[in-house]
């Protein structure tokens, strides 16, 4: 297969880029391995045009059938390999190869999960929560705990207490930090001895301490890092941050030839308006870089 433009993920910045190349009237098509995190959300509320809010997996379901009636091609796969090629860059998944002049990689990240088997169902029910700055608004003034590395979930941590006054950080290291131990205490968020065990308890997450102890929390934050899916950019030598986010200029231009990075692969602001804002500044280079095509 051949392709103008390749999108490679089909989430809220990869759908976005697609809407956008197909009213350009490019030859577009999408590889989706269909595991958006936006999948995740129970109900959005800081999107603008849904006052009541929006379930995510409604909104990647009325985006899915925008790019379907604009006529792009959606494929359900996932694309194992990126190689340079004459005409672009050539992508290989499991039912063949497309080659693309432009690429956008829109691959977005994967959640370090906490040792609660049922968190997927703590999600929906919105126990278990993975953005602050989506969602605590409809956290105020619950009892609200922060689980992770005490480094890595301090700043969440703090960032809640202009929320609730209830905030707890539960640690999951041994970290000593005691200028960041005093700066959680002088704003009120307790630290809890470190983690030993999460279940799901009633209408919340009891955390078991390693001293015997259990907390009760109505609303869980992890801080746990994610993992993020740039490896087909890093084959072909893409500069990235030491986290691993794809490196890309104010274009979406990463430093590899003809690839495009959007969306949460490439920033650490995890938000559906940011992955369309990238995708309409990919959008528009990638196509003023192609020819043109006259009608
Ligand atoms: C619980 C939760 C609640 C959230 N709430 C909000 C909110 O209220 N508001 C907000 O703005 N943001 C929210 N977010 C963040 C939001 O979901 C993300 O910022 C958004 O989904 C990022 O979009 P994306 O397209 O970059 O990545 P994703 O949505 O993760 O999509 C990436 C896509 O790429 C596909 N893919 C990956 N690798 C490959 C491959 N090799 N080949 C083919 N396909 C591949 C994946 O399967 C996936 O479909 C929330 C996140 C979570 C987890």
């Amino acid at each position: 297969m051949q392709t103008e433009v390749l999108i490679i993920g089909g989430g809220p910045a990869g759908l976005m880029a697609a809407i956008y190349l197909a009213r350009f009237r490019r030859d577009v098509a999408i590889v989706d391995s269909g595991a958006s995190r936006a999948a995740l959300i129970p109900r959005s509320h800081n999107l603008p045009g849904f006052p009541d809010g929006i379930p995510g997996r409604e909104l990647l379901a009325r985006m899915q059938q925008q790019v379907i009636e604009l006529g792009v091609p959606v494929i359900r796969g996932s694309v194992s390999s990126l190689e340079r090629h004459e005409v672009g860059l050539l992508a290989s998944h499991a039912a063949g190869a497309i080659t693309a002049q432009r690429v956008i990689l829109a691959t977005g990240i994967v959640d370090k999960q906490m040792p609660l088997p049922e968190w997927v169902d703590a999600v929906r029910r919105g126990e278990l929560r993975y953005c602050p700055v989506c969602d605590a608004f409809e956290a105020i003034g619950r009892r609200i705990a922060v689980i992770g590395p005490l480094s890595h979930a301090a700043g969440k941590a703090l960032f809640m207490r202009s929320y609730s006054a209830d905030v707890s950080l539960v640690p999951i290291d041994d970290a000593n930090d005691d200028a960041l131990r005093q700066k959680l205490s002088d704003a009120a968020v307790r630290v809890t001895p470190k983690l030993d065990a999460l279940r799901r308890q009633g209408d919340g997450i009891e955390a078991v301490l390693v001293d015997g102890s259990c907390e009760q929390f109505e609303i869980v934050y992890p801080a746990m890092g994610a993992a993020v899916r740039s490896d087909l950019a890093m084959q072909l030598g893409a500069s990235h941050t030491p986290d691993g986010f794809l490196k890309v200029d104010d274009k979406q231009r990463s430093d590899i030839d003809h690839l495009y990075g959007i969306g949460d692969v490439v920033t650490d602001l995890h938000q559906i308006s940011v992955a369309f804002g990238h995708a309409a500044v990919a959008a528009c280079h990638a196509h003023h870089s192609l020819p043109m095509r006259y009608a």
